[in-house]
């Protein structure tokens, strides 16, 4: 597979508010990892330009939900719109920064272009805008 090389990413450097969000994304799975079924084992956070944030885990199925999906529904389900930035996190201690999939990274396209979402570059955590993670995007408009 050939890889996109990342120094040509528009990647930008985590701010204090940042490494509090990923504390936020590792403080909900760790209370909520499910060692019996791996039912719940990604947690995220979302931070809005109120400033709040919303976490959330994901939801194991066959048409599950994402966790970025369900701190994403828990701040619009409270009023937010927009938004700053977003992570997850996996593993019981969420020691591993997860880049969104496929679906998530539609989802953040269509409601966030420019929220920032935290990505591991290499092993350190960097911020891309959503718009730039989904090139050659899929829109409605066309
Ligand atoms: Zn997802």
């Amino acid at each position: 597979m050939t890889r996109f090389p990342e120094e040509l990413l528009p990647l930008h450097e985590l701010t204090e508010q940042d490494r509090l969000l990923v504390r936020a994304a590792q403080d909900v799975i760790q209370r909520n990892y499910d060692e019996e079924n791996s039912n719940h084992t990604v947690g995220a956070a979302v931070r809005c330009k109120s400033g709040k944030v919303y976490v959330g885990v994901n939801v194991y199925s066959l048409h599950g939900a994402c966790a970025e999906q369900i701190a994403i529904g828990t701040a619009i389900t409270n009023g937010e719109r927009e938004f700053e930035a977003i992570v997850a996190v996996r593993g019981r201690q969420g020691e591993e920064i997860l880049p969104p999939c496929g679906n998530c990274r539609q989802i953040l396209h269509d409601y966030m272009p420019e929220c920032e979402v935290i990505v591991s570059v290499k092993g350190t955590p960097k911020k891309i805008a959503a718009k730039d993670l989904l090139p050659f995007s899929y829109t409605v408009e066309g």
